[in-house]
């Protein structure tokens, strides 16, 4: 496979300072060195007034609603509400899933995402291929009856047989949904089956007022939502659980990604930066914003030690799926986070949170040369803040090493 250098006005390694004038030389689709001018290799390839960093990682995506031109529902409407959209939504859906889920892996890369953390559902087979970011599929499991734990897992069991674990640029995770979704013999179940064969798993949690107050009441709005659907089980959760409880049933998981976390208490925040090798959290800026939750409790995280990855969630919460975007609203919103710290949770934390880092999210020899590029002002002396503050979309984005341009760059 071919090789060839890149230069730009800034190289960003993430796990070392920017590089002005800085040069990556790509080999056999991996990163063979970084560093100035002097390193280059032909042909060499300059890119002008660019950033060039490592390829976005968004942690948390649920591509097959990827079709929906707006999001579903109102700002700030109760989340079993904005469920019930969700469920109308994909039964009236006319859109083929896989065709939707390909639309997001081609917004994504052309937002200079290069891996994902998807939330697959039975339905939905995994879309890869070259051409495409990579991904870990997570398939979704609900059961909240423990009169259907059995048929759960079998069913499981079956989509794991027809699917390898890993198949050419995706790997294959489990997501107990939630715990209004999900009673807590069959996530205790899955944790075993995810130990057993080495999965990764993800499961959204802590994530509304509604979800704390079914776990510590077993009543209120998700109660009267499964009520309604057939899915209510009276003896499913114990008065008095908290989020915590699902912690720890995770934390014998390979590796667990808490999805939002939007209400951990200081307690949970704890427990999770005492186990930061194997669980992380993935922080969604615009749909916790969407939502209009309480203030997100990052300081506390980040103060603590949690790893706290990004992800845009899917398009019925946020408008697109650009992750750079979820990284611009998070520097305006905390405005005390530095740059750099951004950029890394953009790359390297969600590398980390994936259980990738070897392979990607940051520019180091040997990783796989997946790069993006953005526009900068030829002036600036701060790239990370520059980027962070402009409007700019990537206007090239590499995945192994092969080059995918926006179309409406190419003449
Ligand atoms: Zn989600």
């Amino acid at each position: 496979m071919s090789r060839f250098s890149l230069r730009a006005r800034w190289v960003l390694p993430v796990e070392r300072p920017a590089i002005a004038g800085g040069t990556v030389v790509v080999s056999g689709g991996r990163i063979e060195s970084v560093g100035d001018a002097s390193i280059a290799e032909p042909p060499l390839y300059d890119l002008g007034d660019v950033v060039l960093m490592p390829g976005l990682v968004n942690v948390h995506t649920h591509l097959e609603f990827s079709h929906l031109e707006q999001t579903l529902g109102k700002s700030g409407m109760p989340l079993p509400d904005w469920i019930r959209l969700v469920i109308a939504s994909r039964r009236r859906s006319d859109c083929d899933p896989k065709q939707a889920i390909r639309a997001g892996l081609e917004e994504s890369r052309r937002n200079g995402v290069t891996t994902l953390g998807e939330i697959a559902t039975g339905t939905c087979s995994i879309v890869s291929s070259d051409e495409f970011p990579r991904q870990i599929s997570y398939q979704e499991v609900i059961g909240f009856s423990a009169a259907r734990i059995d048929s759960v897992v079998g069913d499981l069991e079956h989509r794991l047989f027809e699917q390898p674990a890993t198949v050419r640029h995706a790997s294959i995770g489990l997501s107990p949904h939630a715990p209004y979704t999900v009673h807590p013999q069959l996530l205790e179940r899955l944790v075993d089956l995810a130990s057993r064969q080495q999965l990764p798993m993800a499961m959204h949690l802590a994530e509304s007022h509604e979800e704390l107050e079914l776990l510590a009441t077993v009543s209120g709005p998700f109660r009267e939502l499964l009520e309604e659907r057939s899915m209510w089980d009276g003896n499913a959760i114990p008065p008095g659980t908290q989020p915590l409880n699902y912690l720890q049933a995770l934390a014998r998981a390979p590796r667990a990604l808490v999805v939002h976390g939007n209400y951990l208490k200081p307690v949970e925040i704890e427990y999770l930066a005492s186990r930061r090798e194997r669980m992380s959290v993935a922080y969604c800026p615009r749909t916790h914003a969407f939502f209009r939750h309480s203030e997100y409790p990052l300081q506390q995280m980040l103060a603590a030690g949690v790893r706290v990855a990004l992800g845009t969630d899917s398009r019925a919460s946020n408008p697109d799926l650009s992750l750079l975007e979820e990284m611009r609203y998070l520097a305006r919103r905390h405005t005390t986070l530095d740059p750099s710290q951004i950029l890394e949770m953009g790359t390297l934390v969600g590398a980390e949170a994936l259980g990738w880092e070897e392979q990607i999210g940051s520019l180091r020899p040997g990783k796989w040369a997946d790069l993006t590029a953005v526009a900068c002002n030829p002036q600036s002396k701060e790239p990370v803040a520059d980027i962070l503050s402009g409007i700019a979309a990537p206007t090239k984005t590499w995945l192994r090493g092969r080059l995918h341009q926006p179309a409406r760059y190419e003449n």
